[in-house]
Parts: C-alpha cells; structure tokens; sequence
C-alpha cells in the first residue's frame, strides 16, 4: 500500500515531516508523497527520515486554481514528481501565491474583527509554519470559543458561502498546468468528487478542458470518494488517457476522521502499481 497525497505542519497538515515519516513506516507504506499545499518545506525536511528509514518519499505539491469553466470552480492540482530544487521561475510563482495568501489572511482578519471577533493575524500566524491557511483560522476561532469545532468555523465564518469569507487571489488551473509541467512535473486533477458537479457532460467538459490545458493524471481514490465515485473516475481516466493516482488526503488531527494510507474507515487502498505507472507517464 501506498499514500500519494498528504500533509505536513509545514502547510495545514498538524505532523511534523519527521513524524509523517515514523507514522508511514510504522504503517508499512511502500511509499509517500508529501503534498503541501504551494510549498516544498515539509518534503525538504522529510528527504532526510525518510532516505534513514529506506522509504520510497514522493515530492509533490498541491495548489488551488480557478477553472477556466463554465463552471468557474476552485479545483486543486496535485504536481508530482517535480524538480528539485525547484527552478527560480517555480520558486518565484510559489512566492506570489504565499503572498497572496498573506494578503486574503490580512483581509480576512478585518472581516473578523468587523463582526466583532477578536481575533489578531499573529494569532493565526503563530500556529502556522511556511502558510498560514483557512484551516489555522479555524483552530484558533475554537480556540477561542467563536465555534465548537472546525466545521462550524468553516459554517460560520471562513467558508465560501459563510460569512466572512473573502476570496483569495488564485491561479487560473491551466497556468497552475503550465506551471507544473514547466518545473519538470506531473499535473494531476485533486479529489474531482469534491467537486460536486452533479451533472456528468458538465463534469467531462471540465476535464476535458484541464486534459487539453496539460493535465495528465485525475486522483481517482480519495478519502471523500464513494465507491461508484471511484468507479466513474477510472471511467474517466481511461476515456481521457489520463494517468490514474490516489491517496488518503491525510492532514493529522486537522482532520482526525482521515487515517494515513487507509482513508476514511479504510476506503482508500492505492497499491503500488499506481505508482509505478505514474513514474512511467511521467
Ligand atoms: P485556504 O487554501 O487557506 O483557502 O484553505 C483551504 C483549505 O481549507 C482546504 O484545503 C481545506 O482543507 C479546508 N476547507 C475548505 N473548506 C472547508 C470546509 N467547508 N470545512 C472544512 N475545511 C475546509
Ligand atoms: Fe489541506
Ligand atoms: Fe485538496
Ligand atoms: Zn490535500
């Protein structure tokens, strides 16, 4: 078994590099991609452990996009594989998005403080490592008692439809594309279920056009993903020849529901020949 898709405390994941690495190889995992969101740091520290414990460590990233649509949606792209160290021109693009996340947390904040929470950005900032996301928000809204837990932060304030929600400056998917294959990686379109695109010609336009923006692989197993989810996207990968990856989406105690490798009540199992094929497209 192998887990091609999680997180570390260096974006909003709560292990440490070092401990994900202990956690996998107690596990048995045959290998892991750590999958940051818009950062390196957490697989920077992980290459050590895991080169001292034998474990086959996948460098990836994860990035937010915005759809080219209809519809216009956020979808997230997994890059795999790509070079290390990164070239200046991904450093530099890696650099605007934590700026802009630096720019929607300041505004956010206000949003926050305009409803009369009190709240500072340094208390969010002091939780977070290289980003400071949404999810820290949320930790320290709990925190302070304005929500019971991490849902209802999200319910309550910080999700799309909630209400202090303020956008954050994002990427358009084919140039978040572009920008993977350009650093010499794999794009991969994220967990396509959460999506949540009811109508099936809808969802294949939207695929159709990330597959001709670049895309080359679709996260068929995923911890959010239904069974007959599961089915429709192998589906989907075979008609648009597109490389099939999957992984647990593992954040820690950010998200306690979700078990590394395993999923949610153990609905994920990628094998290695996942692994071996994505090498092979690449
Ligand atoms: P950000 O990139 O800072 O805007 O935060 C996005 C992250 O917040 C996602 O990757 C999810 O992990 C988390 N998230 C987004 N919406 C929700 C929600 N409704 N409930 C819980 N977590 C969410
Ligand atoms: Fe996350
Ligand atoms: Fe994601
Ligand atoms: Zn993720």
């Amino acid at each position: 078994m192998i887990d091609l898709h999680t997180h570390t405390n260096e974006s909003d994941g709560s292990y440490t590099p070092a401990e994900l690495i202990d956690h996998a190889v107690a596990l048995k995992l045959e290998a892991l991609a750590i999958s940051d969101h818009d950062t390196f740091a957490g697989y920077d520290r992980a290459i050590r452990p895991a080169a001292d414990a034998g474990l086959d460590l996948v460098c990836a990233i994860e990035l937010g996009a915005r759809s080219t649509g209809p519809p216009r949606r956020t979808v997230h792209l997994l890059g795999y594989f790509l070079h290390k160290p990164p070239s200046s021109e991904f450093r530099a693009w890696l650099d605007e998005l934590l700026a802009s996340r630096r720019e929607r947390n300041l505004r956010l904040i206000g949003k926050l403080q305009s409803m009369g929470v009190e709240i500072a950005l340094k208390d969010v900032e002091g939780i977070g490592r290289t980003l400071t996301g949404r999810p820290h928000f949320a930790r320290v809204l709990v925190h302070k008692g304005y929500a019971a837990n991490s849902e209802e932060a999200f319910r309550k304030y910080l999700g799309e439809s909630a209400s202090a929600f303020v956008e954050r400056q994002q990427p358009d998917a084919s140039m978040g594309i572009q920008q993977i294959l350009a650093g010499g990686g794999l794009p991969v379109l994220a967990h396509p279920g959460r999506l949540n695109i009811r109508d099936p010609e809808i969802e294949q336009h939207l695929i159709s056009g990330l597959k001709d923006a670049g895309l080359r692989g679709i996260e068929v197993f995923h911890s959010d993903h239904q069974r007959s989810e599961v089915e429709r996207y192998d589906r989907l990968a075979k008609k648009y020849g597109l490389a099939m990856s999957g992984g647990s989406d593992f954040h820690g105690d950010a998200k306690p529901r979700i078990s590394l490798g395993t999923g949610v009540d153990g609905n994920v199992n990628v094998p290695k020949s996942i692994l071996e094929k994505l090498r092979q497209v690449q």
